[in-house]
């Protein structure tokens, strides 16, 4: 019996990361740029390097440096303060190569 439920827990939970990876293939982070103070908390949450700082007449922002690399979690939009982040669909994006 015991078997059973542990078999069925460790079924739901593999099938709960895998729901929950299909939904986030599409997805990447976007930067709202006129949002962006540069505070670079967005970029010490990431553990996939996917953003990094760049400085342009308008001042310091993050940019998306690896897309690719992005898993869509979400950890950065919850780090920013300054609502300048959001995870959007891949097709809707275009990135500079
Ligand atoms: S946390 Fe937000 S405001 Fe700060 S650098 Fe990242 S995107 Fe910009
Ligand atoms: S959504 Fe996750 S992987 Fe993508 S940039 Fe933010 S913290 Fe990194």
């Amino acid at each position: 019996m015991v078997y059973y439920i542990v078999g069925a827990i460790l079924l739901l939970w593999f099938l709960g990361g895998l729901s929950r990876k299909l939904r986030r293939r599409n997805k990447v982070i976007h930067i709202v740029e006129d949002n962006c103070t540069g505070c670079k908390r967005c970029i010490k949450r990431c553990r996939r390097q996917v953003l990094d700082l760049a400085g342009d007449e308008t001042g310091k922002h993050v940019v998306v440096k690896h897309p690719d690399k992005c898993t869509a979690c979400g950890d950065c939009v919850k780090a920013c303060k300054f609502n300048a982040l959001e995870i959007m669909d891949k097709r809707e994006r275009k990135y500079k190569s």
